[in-house]
């Protein structure tokens, strides 16, 4: 196992989770029905799970990455807004405690 296999077998887990979430809440929706909450969870947790990627990428790949130009600095930079545009986090969550009665 390479000196990042557990950080990488971590990032590719929450990926799957991810997708797996994101492709059940598209099949459920294609299927006709109305699901607020599981849309705004599978943002949220996608989200975070790009932000914990991307931080990580970083985090691997060390100070190249603060070089103009390198892949990872474009993708740490680029995912930012992931959390923000489209519906914030915070939003989400206010949706998510709507639905739950909270
Ligand atoms: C690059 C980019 C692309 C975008 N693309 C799109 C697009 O394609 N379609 C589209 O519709 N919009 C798009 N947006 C707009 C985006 O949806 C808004 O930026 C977003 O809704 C936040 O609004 P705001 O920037 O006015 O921040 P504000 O509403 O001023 O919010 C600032 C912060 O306060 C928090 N906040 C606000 N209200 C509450 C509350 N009640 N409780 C807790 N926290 C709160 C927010 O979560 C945020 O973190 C884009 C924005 C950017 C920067």
């Amino acid at each position: 196992m390479s000196r990042f296999g557990k950080k990488l077998a971590d990032m590719a887990t929450l990926l799957e989770v991810s997708r797996e979430f994101t492709y059940r809440c598209a099949a459920t929706m294609d299927a006709g029905e109305i699901i607020i909450k599981e849309i705004s969870m599978a943002k949220n947790f996608a989200t975070d799970v790009s932000d914990k990627i991307t931080y990580n990428a970083v985090q691997i790949f060390g100070g190249m990455v603060c070089m103009r130009g390198s892949l990872v600095e474009r993708l740490f930079r680029d995912n930012r807004i992931l959390s923000i545009g489209g519906g914030t986090r915070e939003i989400m969550n206010e949706i998510i405690c709507k639905q739950l009665d909270l």
